[in-house]
């Protein structure tokens, strides 16, 4: 497979897409921010099967990590991530630099994520989906897309960009993956490369928790809660952030009178490391 063109700049991209556009060719983005993982790859494969023309981003987007975040410390793969995707069969690599997507050192317009960004996620990381939002309309934008994918991994992410396209009537399809898991259940994540062999063990106390509440959907919200909540116990190196469910159609917590297809969601720090998860259960 031959390797995908290497774009940085914001026009170069512009004018490669625009010639596939004008030959008929469909095209398939999967924004990431590296650091390449089966999880990505999975996004990827994906997109091939959907557009003639596959785009990957890798942009660690300086605008959603906070102060005291690990924007400095974020894998950055670029050598790595360029081979995994020429295997994929991928087109285009758009790799700006932080100063090619904001000229001016920030970006005076934002898109503001609302209330639900304020929530879960956007508790422990102020900003975070604001940074997100804006630099994904941003890649819309550069890289007009028919079709972006993204992964369930990243339930409240998956969320806010859906509702971004349909309010500001984006014309785009979005197609969201199941979430890669390791034969363990950790969920695949670029951050996993942190965890020493401790941390590794202790980091599966989020996919045992998710489990644990599939397994007690039936007892109630409350049992669900108690019996996922109970799996944080085994492992003293990891501090429970939250343990919530959401209603799918509004991403606020439901309560014990819910009934029906909910996201249970974790996220907990295990030493430096914030980790998050989510899965699909059914209370009733
Ligand atoms: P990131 O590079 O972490 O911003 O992720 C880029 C895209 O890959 C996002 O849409 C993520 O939801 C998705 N992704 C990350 N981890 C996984 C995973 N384990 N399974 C599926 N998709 C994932």
């Amino acid at each position: 497979m031959s390797a995908p063109q290497l774009l940085t700049t914001i026009r170069a991209t512009r004018a490669a897409l625009e010639r596939k556009r004008a030959g008929g060719l469909t095209v398939a983005f999967v924004p990431t921010m590296g650091a390449l993982h089966e999880g990505h790859l999975s996004l990827v494969r994906r997109a091939r099967e959907l557009a003639d023309t596959v785009v990957v981003s890798i942009f660690v987007n300086p605008l959603q990590f906070g102060a005291g975040e690990d924007l400095d410390a974020y894998p950055r793969t670029l050598d790595a991530d360029i081979e995994a995707l020429a295997a994929e069969g991928v087109d285009f690599v758009f790799a700006p630099t932080a100063r090619e997507m904001y000229p001016a050192g920030a970006s005076s317009t934002m898109v503001t994520a609302g209330h639900i960004g304020t929530l879960l996620e956007g508790a422990t990381r102020p900003g975070h989906f604001d940074g997100m939002l804006t630099v994904v309309a941003k890649l819309f934008n550069i890289v007009n897309p028919d079709v972006a994918l993204f992964g369930q991994k990243d339930a409240q992410q998956v969320f806010l960009v859906r509702r971004m396209v349909a309010d500001l009537n984006l014309p785009l399809d979005l197609e969201i993956v199941p979430t890669v898991r390791e034969a363990d259940g950790l969920a695949l994540s670029s951050r996993n490369r942190f965890l020493d062999e401790g941390a590794r063990q202790a980091a599966l106390a989020l996919s045992a928790a998710l489990q644990a509440a599939d397994a007690a959907a039936g007892d109630g919200l409350v049992e669900l809660l108690a019996e996922a909540t109970a799996s944080f116990g085994d492992h003293d190196a990891v501090t429970l952030d939250y343990l919530v469910v959401v209603d799918p159609a509004t991403f606020l917590p439901v309560d014990e009178h819910f009934r029906g297809r909910a996201i249970a969601l974790v996220a907990a720090r295990v030493g430096a490391t914030r980790l998050i998860d989510n899965a699909s259960i059914t209370i009733g």
